[in-house]
């Protein structure tokens, strides 16, 4: 029998992972910038034009992700990283462009999620970032400092630097 295999391991997952669980594609062909226009959602000047639609964009992926479940693929990589860390063969990185929760839900133990959380907002007032389920507005208060119009969806827009990218660099290094 040969010795297990051994090293360290960086995995990279996108939209595609998502998508047998029923969640839409982002910038694919039929996906959901074909329906809806990034530039007036998924920008930081979008949300200061116009956070209503915004709010209710984000509102609507976050009702799509609580139904959805993740598939086999997010579990088969969950199993990968329990055997990998479990037998102690090296470090692993799960780094994720989606902004869903499915790994997590799928049993992976720890994900980065360069584009952000879909289940998380901020607040551009004083910095708290918090996990919810609930719709937000631009009417709902900051749970952090009780202020209002300053929450967003804690995820990257187009013109914002991507999330953990030094912790990438820092992986993919080794
Ligand atoms: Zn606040």
């Amino acid at each position: 029998m040969s010795a297990p295999a051994r090293g360290n391991i960086v995995i990279l997952t996108g939209a595609g992972i998502s998508a047998e669980s029923g969640l839409g594609t982002f910038r694919d062909k039929g996906g959901i910038w074909e329906t809806f226009d990034w530039q007036k959602l998924a920008t930081p000047e979008a949300f200061a034009a116009d956070p209503h639609s915004v709010h209710a964009f984000y509102n609507a992926r976050r009702d799509n992700l609580l139904a959805a479940e993740p598939n086999d693929a997010h579990r088969a990589l969950a199993a990968l990283e329990t055997l990998w860390r479990g037998e102690g063969r090296g470090d692993y990185l799960l780094v994720t462009q989606n902004i869903d929760d499915l790994h997590a839900r799928g049993g992976s133990m720890e994900v980065l999620h360069m584009h952000g959380e879909l289940l998380k907002s901020r607040c551009n007032h004083c910095g708290h970032l918090f996990e919810h389920e609930r719709p937000i507005t631009a009417g709902t208060p900051c749970p952090g400092c009780g202020r209002t119009g300053g929450l967003r969806p804690h995820v990257v827009w187009f013109g914002e630097m991507p999330l953990g990218l030094d912790t990438i660099y820092e992986a993919l290094g080794t």
